[in-house]
């Protein structure tokens, strides 16, 4: 049987290869997955595989649609008039993702699932010990599902295990996995891509803030416990704006779309607290490392954050006039992501 299927498995292979034209490699064909943008690829690479599998689409294409907008793979902003955001920043389309795209491999799993959930794939393709099929026969693997929101209202993701405040160690890491819940026709929100994989991939915490006896606290690399650990988390980027927040803002001005703190945008009277609420995009001071109280998911309310705002803190708020939401991670959760992603040379 087992030869049976070592045959079988070469003659895949063997006739994917010949069907290709001499000048391209194979190094993007896998027996199973199918690759996300043909020729970008390399099995053989030093690389984090990212596989996504959709679940709730009408069909494939419709699935493979929705992921191509949002991953936005050609590291483009798009914009969107019909969309309230205006200006789309997919997942390449925002650092560290946009200038470390060598650094991913990047499959699909060529059907939906079914009535099968994605933790049943999970368990079906990354927990069968002593398989070589384990992930697929893929190191460094990570998995995004893309759920139609009628099946699944909530975006989540299990974090990968790189541990905050030492340096990471390669061969320690597994990575964990990140459901994003993306309606075909609706492309608002499509940063929540990048903001999962924040967790999947780097380990990163909510910034936003969740207090209770019954939530758990996740402390972590960007949310710490006493304002001396945060010092000695983010104490190296302190007083830093992450480049990236320069370029989004002049894309932002480019396209008539800022909001300036200084003139901010009126949302609506909040008639209970007898005030006027404003929104606007955050300004430097917002965005720059420091040590702010408060933020994360704490059963004490006791935490500390490193920027008021940030891709790690998508808050929506209506009763307090707050800056708005950035596709910025922030120079704090930046060092984080740059220290895995150095791991790699994408070669
Ligand atoms: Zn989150």
């Amino acid at each position: 049987m087992k030869m049976f299927f070592g045959l079988l498995f070469f003659l895949i292979l063997f006739s994917c290869t010949d069907s290709n034209s001499p000048s391209e490699t194979a190094l993007d064909i896998h027996p199973v997955l199918k690759a996300v943008e043909p020729g970008h690829n390399n099995r053989l690479a030093d690389r984090i595989n990212l596989i996504i599998v959709g679940k709730g689409y009408q069909n494939m294409n419709e699935f493979l649609t929705t992921m191509n907008r949002d991953l936005g793979f050609d590291g483009l902003e798009k914009l969107n008039p019909e969309s309230l955001d205006k200006l789309l920043f997919g997942l390449f389309a925002i650092e560290p993702f946009k200038s470390q795209r060598s650094k991913f491999n990047l499959w699909y799993y060529p059907e939906q699932l079914q009535s099968k959930s994605p933790e049943e794939f999970l368990q079906q393709n990354r927990d069968n010990p002593g398989s070589s099929a384990k992930d697929f026969g893929l190191p460094f693997a990570t998995y995004l599902f893309f759920v139609n929101p009628v099946e699944s209202p909530q975006s989540f993701a299990y974090p990968s295990n790189v541990p905050p405040g030492v340096a990471p160690v390669k061969s320690a890491f597994v990575f964990g996995s990140a459901t994003v819940t993306r309606y075909p026709n609706v492309a608002d929100g499509v940063s929540v891509v990048a903001h999962e994989l924040g967790h999947s991939i780097f380990n990163l915490r909510d910034e936003y803030v969740r207090t209770g006896p019954d939530v758990g606290d996740k402390y972590g690399h960007n949310i710490a416990r006493t304002q001396a650990e945060a010092r000695q988390l983010w104490g190296s980027v302190e007083t830093q704006v992450d480049p990236f927040y320069y370029t989004w803002k002049e894309k932002m001005i480019a396209n008539s779309l800022w909001i300036d703190s200084s003139n901010p945008l009126f949302v609506q009277y909040d008639a209970k607290q007898g005030i006027d609420i404003y929104t606007w995009y955050p300004n430097e001071e917002e965005i720059k490392v420091g040590y702010l109280q408060g933020g994360g998911v704490t059963t004490t309310g006791i935490s500390w954050r490193p920027t008021k705002t940030s891709l790690m803190n998508n808050e929506d708020v209506r009763n307090k006039s707050w800056p708005k939401f950035p596709p910025v991670f922030g120079s704090a959760n930046r060092r984080v992501m740059q220290s895995v992603l150095d791991l790699y040379s994408g070669k």
